[in-house]
């Protein structure tokens, strides 16, 4: 990936990442992470190289497919939450479901489905301003989970909360990954990293070191 201006942020890097699999990848500020990312998330299209969504390239789909593909396939977690200001925990969370078309009638009861695995079953109707950062971020995976997608992509996921909440957030992303979701965490905290199943680790915009190859994939 180069950007414009010529800054080479991602550099012949192929991961794959399957089914059922927690990854974190793990790199200083500046290695790419945030590149690789949106990359994987169809935000950003490569300047070379193609992506694979459940097998299939991304590189013909138009943006409004690219959107669609997103709403059902993909969730999002960012360091800063990105919850909407003025709304509930739940309407935060039915917000996720726009985009994969679900009828409104069944947004809220799927939200309210998804705060409980959270754990914030008793904070549905708590604006984001009520919520401490934690919570604020259970709602943002809560948001991230409630269309049962493919793939939860979440960056610095703990990267804006005290170390002990931010081992909350991850515990709570081993349980979910436990339970059966696909989550590609990316840090610059290499304990963290280290912690999970698979740790990816890039440099320079070049992954450097894949844990999964000493299993022989
Ligand atoms: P990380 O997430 O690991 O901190 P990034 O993916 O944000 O790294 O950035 C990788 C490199 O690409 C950095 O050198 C950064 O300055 C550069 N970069 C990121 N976004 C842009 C952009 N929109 N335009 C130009 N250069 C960028």
């Amino acid at each position: 990936m180069v950007y414009p201006g010529g800054v080479t942020a991602l550099d012949r890097v192929s991961l794959s990442i399957g089914q059922g699999e927690l990854v974190g990848i793990v790199g200083p500020s500046g290695s790419g992470k945030s590149t690789l990312l949106a990359i994987m998330g169809t935000l950003d299209r490569p300047t070379s190289g193609a992506v694979h969504v459940d097998g299939r390239d991304v590189a013909g789909l138009t943006d409004r497919q690219l959107s669609r593909l997103r709403g059902h396939r993909l969730g999002f977690v960012f360091q800063q939450f990105h919850l909407t200001r003025g709304l509930s925990a739940a309407d935060n969370v039915a917000a996720g479901l726009l985009y994969a078309g679900v009828p409104r009638r069944r947004r809220r009861p799927l939200a309210l489905e998804a705060l409980a695995r959270v754990g914030l079953e008793h904070r549905v109707d708590h604006q984001p301003h009520q919520l401490s950062g934690g919570e604020r971020q259970r709602v943002a995976i809560a948001r991230a989970l409630v269309n049962g997608p493919g793939l939860i992509l979440a960056d610095e996921p703990t990267g804006a909360l005290d170390t002990r909440t931010g081992r909350a957030v991850l515990d709570l992303l081993v349980r979910l990954h436990a339970e059966g979701s696909t989550i590609a965490v990316i840090t610059h905290d290499r304990d963290i990293a280290a912690s999970l199943p698979r740790c990816v680790e890039i440099r320079d915009g070049r992954v450097v070191a894949d844990s999964d190859d000493t299993a022989g994939r």
